[in-house]
């Protein structure tokens, strides 16, 4: 951290006398470039962060660009009144551009932006309004203090500060509630969702924080130039914005600053050889995506893994017994109840579910077995909002929630885990809890504009829970780790871990001792009957029939997509049709079929 902050101000201090050694056009090239690393820095957020392709980048720069021209040039208006406009046309377009965002899936998105792209610079190159192939000249220079900002060496000075601040609010973001969520919908939208982050209007934000950041852009490359023509604005810079970013690292803020500011030297440098410039540039993408998809950025990181023996501290690191809720922060859980009533799934032909009724009450710990294929998660896909029902109903507590996105079912006290796990990959241990602890809607990020301390106190806050949280579930040695780079025990107790930290009502537990060794089931079971203590109640899907006796009150059995038995499990264990459906499933009739067929062949 402090080497960190220690690079930061020698590179601000390099950043601030540079233009010292710098003649007329060293200064103009730098200036071109940092306009290039705030549209990087937009669109790393989106792609990087936010993990939507956005082929849109461009569009947002020339949108405002286009926008200070024509409004200072054709309209008469001043200069700042015009970038206020113009900054506001690219949100527009941004959250135009994140309105297909609220239903699609992100491949076809890439597609529609792309799509934006092309039709922004055919209005450029074919309109009037815009002057053309000509474009448009005679932007007046921005008035600024008494400064003259024809000056290069002043304007660089003027974006040096611009991006300065761009640059801190872009690591703010990333790094708190907003960028956070954005982070875990680009590891997992699913689990996102799960969670409780909104992850339609997140997709929307991150084309938003997009355009913004191109818009800051255009209003730049405006007041430099003072001219505007489409091809500044064509897709071959696209793909050029597009190499910066990944070359450089899309998933480090920094790392699109350097690979903007690389690249926009390097273009100069092949100014003679543009075509064979391209080519190049496409060739070291090619590679960067094949052998170091996190960039430029990313390669120390994965230098120091590859180098790096485990340290003692590390190798000491051991998953701590987990401790029950005592009842400092505990707030019991109300518990609540859950109602299935006739709930039918069909995908196309196959029927995953029959009519299915049930009934948990407040407090209970339900298990729920059957055969693979017996329709069981497909129920906790439906109860937490993943699946619709074909037919039927499910309610908590007396509220239906069929029919609702998964992260409104969060917010009502849903919670689960999955069957193969869904941990959010490129994010600590750590960061994976606090993305669950934050239960803000999506309406406070207001203050991420008009009151930044106040997201600075409110991360604190979580940040303090994180912790306790963390050490409750026994997480604390490996708050910092990646995931997957730990033990599969661990990881399970982390989705356990993750999915409290919503603080549910319900608990819907998909095989969560799959995986696990004797020790570690032991531990599960202590885990699952302290959170049902707090008042939670839990259904669990679960094969190990040893837990599942000790552990449910009441037992549901499916096979086929029906409810075959119910009961408590002595009773249920003993019901001829459950021991059929089981001795059917592990004799494998399909293969009791083929052999018969071989003797009869013979
Ligand atoms: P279980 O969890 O009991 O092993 P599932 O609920 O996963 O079973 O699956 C029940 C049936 O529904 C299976 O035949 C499975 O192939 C089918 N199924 C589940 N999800 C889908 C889906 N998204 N599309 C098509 N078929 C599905
Ligand atoms: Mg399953």
């Amino acid at each position: 951290m402090r080497l960190r902050v220690a690079g930061f101000a020698v590179i601000a201090v390099a950043a601030w006398f540079l233009p010292y050694q710098l003649d007329l056009y060293g200064i103009h090239v730098m200036d071109i470039a940092i306009v290039f690393a705030l549209l990087a820095v937009g669109l790393g957020l989106a792609m990087g962060i936010g993990g939507q392709i956005n082929l849109a980048q461009v569009a947002f720069f020339g949108v405002s660009a286009y926008a200070v021209a024509i409004l200072t040039t054709r309209a008469g208006l001043g200069f700042w009144t015009s970038a206020v406009l113009a900054l506001l046309a690219a949100a527009l377009i941004g959250l135009f551009v994140g309105i297909p965002a609220l239903r699609m899936q992100s491949h076809y998105l890439g597609i529609v932006t792309l799509g934006l792209a092309l039709a922004f610079t055919n209005w450029v190159t074919n309109s009037t309004l815009t002057g053309g192939a000509d474009g448009i000249s005679g932007i007046p220079v921005p008035p600024l203090l008494g400064i003259d900002m024809a000056n290069e060496y002043f304007y660089y000075y003027f974006e040096l500060i611009v991006f300065g601040l761009a640059l801190g609010f872009a690591g703010f973001l990333a790094n708190t509630g907003l960028g956070r969520r954005m982070r875990a919908m680009r590891d997992d939208s699913l689990a996102a969702g799960a969670i409780g982050a909104p992850v339609p209007l997140l997709r929307m934000a991150a084309f938003v924080l997009a355009s913004l950041y191109g818009g800051v852009a255009g209003v730049l490359y405006a007041g430099l130039i003072r001219y505007v023509a489409p091809e500044t604005f064509s897709i071959a810079n696209m793909f050029l914005l597009l190499a910066m970013v990944i070359i450089g690292g899309r998933q480090s803020i920094i790392g699109c600053v350097i690979g903007a500011v690389a690249l926009s030297l390097l273009r100069e440098v092949l100014v003679d050889f543009s075509v064979y410039a391209q080519l190049g540039f496409g060739t070291v993408v090619v590679l960067m995506v094949v052998f170091a998809p996190t960039g430029l950025a990313g390669i120390p990181v994965r230098l120091r893994q590859a180098l790096r023996r485990r340290t003692s501290a590390e190798q000491r690191a051991a998953l701590g017994p987990f401790r029950p809720d005592t009842g400092s922060d505990a707030e019991r859980s109300p518990g609540a109840g859950l109602e299935i009533s006739g709930i039918s799934k069909q995908f196309r032909g196959l029927k995953a579910l029959v009519d299915v009724s049930m009934s948990v009450q407040p407090g209970e710990i339900r298990g729920v077995v059957g055969p693979n294929g017996s329709g069981k998660t497909t129920l906790f896909n439906i109860v937490s909002g993943i699946y619709s029902v074909s037919a039927g109903t499910a309610s908590v507590d007396g509220r239906v929630v069929t029919g609702h996105r998964p992260h409104q079912l969060s917010q009502l006290g849903i919670a689960r885990t999955f069957q193969n796990l869904r941990l959010f990959g490129q994010m600590t241990v750590r960061d994976n809890v606090l993305v669950a602890l934050d239960r803000s809607s999506m309406w406070s990020v207001w203050r991420y504009l008009l009151w930044p301390v106040g997201v600075w106190r409110t991360e604190r806050g979580l940040r303090r829970r994180a912790d306790e949280f963390l050490e409750r579930f026994g997480l604390t040695d490996f708050a910092g780790a990646a995931p997957r780079s730990l033990p599969y025990g661990i990881q399970r107790r982390l989705e356990i871990a993750r999915a409290m930290a919503t603080r549910p009502a319900l608990l819907l537990l998909d095989e969560p001792a799959a995986g696990l060794n004797g020790q570690e089931v032991g531990q599960l079971s202590d885990i699952v009957r302290s959170i049902r203590d707090t008042g939670v109640t839990v259904v669990l899907i679960e094969h190990n029939m040893g837990l599942v006796m000790s552990l449910c009150d009441r037992v549901t059995v499916l096979a086929s997509g029906s409810v075959i038995a119910e009961g408590t499990p002595a009773e249920v264990a003993v019901r001829p049709e459950v021991i059929e459906a089981y001795l059917g499933d592990s004799m494998n009739t399909a293969d009791i079929a083929a052999e018969v067929e071989t003797e009869v062949a013979r």
